[in-house]
């Protein structure tokens, strides 16, 4: 899979987490996310049901991968997330975290996201992305 325009080590983390993805049982998103502090993880995570359809809205019916990561990480302050999507049929997706998550990393202290596009990657600190605007 090809992500354009990405520094190495970007491509390497967020590669892990596209192939990370694809290993997720969620029958409808495949997601995953991968904290990175120094160079080293911390912990990753993949998307999946907490609930069944059935019983809850759809608000609480997925763990998402940003979640899952964050609570196996311990101390995430100044890590990077890394977040990608895969898609049914394979391609990527767009992955950047959603207001819930983002309001979770900026608890942790995380300090940037990179996500995977339809086309390739988006990269944000996370205190400039768009709730805290
Ligand atoms: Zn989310």
């Amino acid at each position: 899979m090809i992500l354009p325009m990405i520094r190495p080590y970007e491509h390497r983390w967020l590669t892990n987490a596209v192939n990370l993805a694809e290993m997720s049982t969620h029958p409808q998103w495949k997601v995953a996310a991968i904290l990175v502090k120094g160079g080293r993880v911390l912990s990753m995570g993949v998307n999946r049901y907490r609930n069944s359809p059935a019983k809850v809205g759809l608000e609480g019916v997925s763990y998402h991968a940003e979640e899952v990561a964050l609570k196996r990480a311990g101390d995430a302050s100044g890590a990077t997330i890394y977040v990608a999507r895969v898609t049914r049929s394979g391609y990527l997706g767009l992955a950047k975290p959603c207001e819930k998550c983002q309001e979770l990393l900026e608890t942790h202290g995380v300090r940037r996201a990179v996500w995977t596009t339809q086309h390739g990657y988006g990269k944000q600190r996370i205190e400039s992305m768009s709730i805290f605007r």
